[in-house]
């Protein structure tokens, strides 16, 4: 089988075998119960590295990142409630929603009266666990469906929490693919969620697959991704490669691409950077209904990335966005809520985002005093009358509006005309010498001819 790259994944997409592949990678990866720190994250990431060779970090607790501290590292083994007849009533084998995610050790016996200020129940959804973290805090809690709780009589438990919180370290994921050009693209998702899939074993998987298509493809931009614990992640990141963050071009977060809900574009606090209208003008492609919505300081490590100190061109890129649908931050968001058509259709969506950074070029008309004699060179249409192709448009247009200033999605929107083919245009009239493509400086640095 021949390996695709960015090329051959887009001119023959096989969204049913993409689709089964980022769910089989997303249901190895559901049970593993993930934190900010812990062997649970790095076996993920170890795990994630069968399809792209990404490199684990670790950075040691206690380092200082810029106003936070790098947590102490926790990790557990097992957890559970015991009743008076020797039986777990919560089980943390069965399910790591259920202790809240780096909880302290503990083991003594409570009445139940006791231990309910310690145990998180959803009454309106007595079915679901909810999915509870405490990571700044030390203090230790369960977490239950309300109907365990239910019936849970009112005696004596064993509380048992087999964790430990020590010094150690945070571990991030991180792959970089270098382009033609030092200049970035990040795509960034969180990778700390124990087993919650759309929110985010979908943004984790669907980066590993694009990271692999990407890495063996021949690009213009390098690519960085990141696999990082959320916030905690991100702010570690930017402080450890603050001077490097003028290459970074544009960049995405994604989170929860799973579920089969419309896509939603949160942009970046730019609000019109290329990354922002790149998007938006794929989405507008597919002709499907559409979320955008404008930058706020909550989300996820969008947050981090457009702080105002670091103010890079990221926006997130969603399905259903967080604290949108039900199943949010509970036991069900699993592996019922994604779907392997919305997961192939997240990654093929961001496959074309991609190719529109890649090919948005900007170009500078050769022939700029009135319009070139295209019948001369074969490039119109032979009788008068007949408009044959709309590749004739698009070569006006592209002649018209290229003075060097205007990139090739500039020129896409103003004349609503299909970026491909306009890129298609844009290629046979370099060929002819009509277009040169030159850098986004509208010419002057690459010796804009001038007579
Ligand atoms: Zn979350």
């Amino acid at each position: 089988m021949v390996e695709k790259g960015l090329k051959q994944a887009l001119e023959s997409w096989d969204s049913t075998g993409a689709g089964e592949e980022l769910y089989q990678i997303a249901s190895a990866l559901y049970p593993i119960c993930r934190s900010i720190t812990g062997n649970g994250l790095r076996q993920s990431l170890r795990w994630l590295q069968k399809w792209v060779p990404l490199s684990l970090r670790e950075v040691p607790s206690g380092t200082h990142v810029f106003d936070w501290v790098v947590p102490k590292e926790w990790n557990i083994r097992d957890a559970y409630l015991r009743n008076s007849k020797g039986e777990r009533v919560v089980d943390f084998q069965k399910c790591n929603l259920h202790v809240v995610n780096y909880s302290i050790p503990v083991s003594q016996k409570i009445r139940l009266v006791e231990l309910r200020k310690n145990l998180f129940t959803l009454p309106d959804t007595p079915d679901w666990i909810p999915y509870r973290t405490s990571y700044y805090k030390e203090t230790w809690g369960f977490c239950l469906s309300h109907r365990q709780l239910e019936n849970l009589a009112d005696e004596e438990y064993e509380v048992r929490i087999d964790s430990t919180l020590e010094p150690g370290s945070l571990t991030y994921g991180e792959f970089r693919i270098q382009g033609e050009t030092d200049d970035e693209v990040l795509i960034s998702s969180h990778s700390c969620h124990p087993s919650l899939c759309n929110d985010n074993l979908s943004g984790m998987v669907v980066a590993a697959k694009l990271a692999q298509y990407l890495s063996r493809s021949s690009l213009r931009y390098s690519y960085r991704f990141l696999w990082i614990p959320g916030t905690i992640g991100a702010i570690t990141w930017l402080a450890r490669n603050e001077p490097a963050l003028s290459h970074i071009k544009h960049g995405l977060v994604l989170s929860c691409v799973g579920d089969p809900g419309r896509f939603t574009y949160k942009r970046s606090r730019r609000g019109k950077a290329e990354i922002d209208r790149t998007v938006e003008y794929v989405l507008r492609h597919f002709r499907r209904e559409f979320d955008v919505l404008d930058f706020s300081p909550q989300g996820y490590d969008e947050r981090q990335y457009c702080s105002p100190g670091i103010n890079l061109p990221v926006g997130c890129f969603m399905r259903t966005p967080s604290g949108k649908y039900p199943q949010y931050h509970t036991s069900a968001d699993d592996l019922t809520l994604i779907t392997q058509p919305a997961l192939a259709e997240s990654l093929h969506r961001l496959l074309h985002v991609v190719d529109v950074l890649e090919k948005n070029h900007h170009y500078l008309n050769l022939n700029p005093k009135c319009e070139p004699q295209l019948g001369r060179r074969g490039l119109y249409r032979q009788m008068g009358g007949t408009n044959n192709s709309g590749v004739e448009e698009a070569m006006l247009w592209l002649l018209n509006l290229s003075d060097g200033d205007q990139s090739l999605l500039d020129i896409a929107e103003r004349s609503k005309l299909d970026f491909w083919s306009l890129n298609k245009a844009a290629e046979i009239l370099v060929k002819h010498d009509l277009l040169r493509r030159v850098e986004a400086s509208g010419g002057r640095a690459t010796g804009h001819r001038t007579s």
